[in-house]
């Protein structure tokens, strides 16, 4: 039996990665930070369409919780064979106005979390010398994004890393690969008016928002073996937005 983790999936692009690679044929871990209820609920749908899941309390900037994520999936299943670091939080608003509490809870979210994550994981696939980590960056984190900076350094840094993990443990047969969604339909942009989103949607070739669903099919790619030979690269899912 395929193991996945996936952090942050009780909704939105996470679960849309965890239900999507349960019909992979996976067991699938399903983090969360806070809401129980709904972190079963994604459990609940994929057993109930015949798959394995079950849900696990982690805050992914708490590296001890991540271990322990880690450590449990392993004993338990016997392997991990994938991880995708998903779990996130946004942080629009000027640079100045964001404190030092806020500048420290984005980056040891956005960027520690999927360190710390792909670290436990890559302890468990170099033993094993097979896996897949997908990280979930952003197209802020290749080309930048106005009153986003921190968020931008946070995914930019996951870009960065990913490439040089991909090349860390490329011959223990663990491949890492990073998709950078556009503007996607999830809670993380609850914070925009109907209207700043039609302006976006303006912007984009394919002349629509993403669904998570689309980001959950490039991660599904990418952990498969018709990716086999696919390592260190940034998948964008963006809709033609960035290029
Ligand atoms: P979302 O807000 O619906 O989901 C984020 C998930 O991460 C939530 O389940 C949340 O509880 C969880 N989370 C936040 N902090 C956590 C923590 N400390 N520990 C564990 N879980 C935590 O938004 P989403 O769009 O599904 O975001 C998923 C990922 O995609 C994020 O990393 C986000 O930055 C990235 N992303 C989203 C978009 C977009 O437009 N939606 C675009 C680019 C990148």
């Amino acid at each position: 039996m395929k193991t996945a983790i996936i952090s942050g999936a009780s909704r939105g692009i996470g679960s849309a990665i965890a239900i999507s690679l349960a019909k992979e044929g996976y067991a699938v871990i399903v983090g969360y930070c806070n809401n129980a209820d709904k972190a079963q609920e994604v459990c609940d749908l994929i057993i109930k369409d015949g798959g394995i899941a079950e849900s696990y309390k982690c805050d992914v900037s708490v590296p001890s919780q991540v271990k322990a994520m880690v450590e449990y999936t392993k004993k338990k299943y016997s392997s991990v064979d994938t991880v995708v670091a998903n779990a996130g939080i946004g942080s629009y608003g000027m640079l100045i106005d964001h404190t030092d509490e806020k500048i420290t809870q984005v980056i040891n979210t956005d960027l520690i979390g999927y360190i710390t994550l792909c670290r436990e994981a890559s302890k468990v696939m170099l033993s094993q010398k097979s896996g897949n980590i997908v990280t979930v960056s952003s197209m802020w984190g290749q080309v930048g994004g106005s009153c986003e900076s921190v968020y931008s350094a946070a995914k930019g840094g996951v870009i960065a890393f990913s490439k040089a993990l991909a090349k860390e443990v490329a011959l223990s047969g663990v491949r890492v690969n990073c998709v950078a969604p556009g503007f996607i339909d999830t809670d993380i942009n609850s914070n925009l008016t109907q209207e700043e989103k039609n302006a976006v949607i303006a912007e984009i070739p394919l002349a629509r928002v993403g669904k998570p669903q689309d980001v959950a099919d490039a991660v599904v790619w990418l952990t498969s073996d018709k990716a086999s030979y696919v390592t260190g690269q940034v998948i964008a899912v963006n809709g033609g937005l960035i290029i």
